[in-house]
């Protein structure tokens, strides 16, 4: 018999990048703990440092690299400590990293961080890396720590996207799609539930694609569509949202869940990248601003005041100053309550890359500048409108700043702060709106 100790360790998980990434880190510390590690909030503390990286874009991987080479001088200072690379910047520079940093220990694709006990399991891990290859069969998700869920928590539906987008590392590091099934989706959100969940955001890189070519349309509608009506029969539950969906795949029966489905909140986040058919062409976004307009003008009649949010690139190679006009004029058209703004930068890895970056820096300032401005000008329009109204907030916890002051979100996902007792943490309440920022609505609490 083995009576040999596991080896237990003291954990710190950094993450970068996007909500996927988020999701996954919570899952890999639930997944650690449920092995006996410990999770810490502090570097000082631990023994095993992870970055749980992004490669989205090229200054994402140039500070996880940076904070790498500072912890593993850290590592030093510690008897059998390690330091790992996990996630996309890992499957992305693969074994160049072990290069870049000789104090890193190990190195774990997004497809193969189920594996990282196996790794810590071992006294002596040596240099290892895991990278590529499938999902498991539920793909990719391990078991849940139910015991600390949250008021609003995100439920992993896929992985993988099958598109490929020239600019977009994303199918390189993740791979192909594959999907959960059905049944387990529901298990896992029905045990939120129970626990105290409120709200659930499911996502997947193209969360709309959900099923397609592996489940069955029932009644016209997609796998999608008859995911979310599941979700929406769960008793206890208050909310859902979805993050993010293609325009590609946005059709009929999804704009209509959106006036059917109760639960399903008013907001959409619709990536349009840009208004020029002829940089979505180059850029292979199966789209055209017509259908973007199209889409828009549905869901604006199925849910009139539904908050629209997008991500637009400029500076994407060969945009001319009368394609960047039309992403103005798509803007200014459908006005987004907020729209993420990103000046285009080469990845290695990708289809984009072998272009000329040709559009100069001072350029991409310019017109980055130009989309922020308007964005905030849509933001803070948006919010004036809100003042003097009553709205229904999900009330997530404290705001980071003030005494007795609470935080929570609207249906429509406008952050709204007010003054309250920690009771009503969890609860939906009534708040009117009296003041407005640019990312935050100030209300006072409307007693019932
Ligand atoms: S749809 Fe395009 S941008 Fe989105 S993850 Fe897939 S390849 Fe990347």
């Amino acid at each position: 018999m083995n009576t040999a100790m596991p080896f237990l360790r003291k954990i710190f998980i950094k993450t970068y990048g996007c909500q996927m990434n988020a999701h996954d880190s919570e899952r890999l510390a639930a997944m650690l703990r449920t092995f006996g590690h410990e999770i810490v909030d502090c570097e000082d503390d631990a023994d095993v440092y992870i970055l749980n990286t992004c490669s989205v874009r090229e200054r994402a991987e140039i500070k996880a690299v940076g904070k790498s080479r500072y912890l593993s001088r850290k590592k030093l200072r510690k008897n059998n400590a390690l330091l790992g690379i996990v996630g996309c910047m890992a499957e992305n520079l693969a074994e160049n990293l072990f290069k870049l940093n000789p104090g890193i220990d190990f190195i774990i694709g997004p497809r193969r961080i189920s594996e990282l006990p196996a790794i810590l399991a071992g006294e002596n891990v040596g240099r290892v890396a895991l990278l590529g290859e499938a999902h498991s069969e539920d793909a990719g998700e391990s078991a849940r720590d139910f015991s600390s869920a949250k008021i609003c928590a995100s439920v992993s539906i896929m992985q993988g996207c099958n598109m490929r987008c020239s600019y977009c590392i994303v199918p390189k590091t993740r791979g192909p799609e594959s999907y959960r099934p059905m049944d387990s989706i529901i298990a896992e959100c029905e045990t939120l539930v129970q626990n105290g969940t409120k709200e659930i955001t499911l996502l997947g890189q193209i969360v709309n694609n959900y099923g397609q070519g592996v489940l069955e349309y029932g009644s016209g509608k997609s796998p999608f569509v008859q995911l979310l009506e599941r979700i929406d029969d769960i008793a206890g539950l208050e909310r859902i949202r979805y993050m993010s969906p293609h325009p590609k795949g946005f059709r009929e029966d999804l704009i209509e869940a959106h006036s059917s489905l109760s639960k399903l909140c008013p907001s959409v986040h619709l990536p349009i990248q840009s208004g020029s058919d002829r940089v979505l062409r180059a850029m292979r976004r199966p789209y055209t601003r017509a259908r973007i307009l199209s889409i828009v003008e549905s869901l604006r009649a199925a849910v009139p005041n539904i908050a629209l949010t997008t991500d637009v690139i400029v500076g994407y190679p060969g945009e001319r100053e009368e394609d960047f006009s039309m992403t103005v004029d798509l803007l200014n058209a459908v006005k987004f309550n907020m729209a993420f703004v990103f000046k285009y930068s080469p990845r290695a890895g990708t289809l984009s890359a072998s272009l000329p970056d040709d559009v100069g820096a001072d350029e991409k300032d310019r017109r980055n500048k130009i989309l922020l401005d308007m964005v905030q000008k849509c933001s803070i329009g948006h919010n004036e409108t809100m003042i003097g109204h009553g709205v229904e907030v999900l009330v997530e916890g404290h705001a980071k700043r003030g005494e007795n002051k609470l935080c929570g979100r609207t249906r429509g996902g406008d952050k709204v702060i007010f003054d309250g007792q920690d009771r009503l943490i969890g609860q939906l309440v009534n708040v009117k709106i009296m003041d407005s920022a640019i990312t935050i609505l100030r209300g006072k609490l409307i007693e019932i």
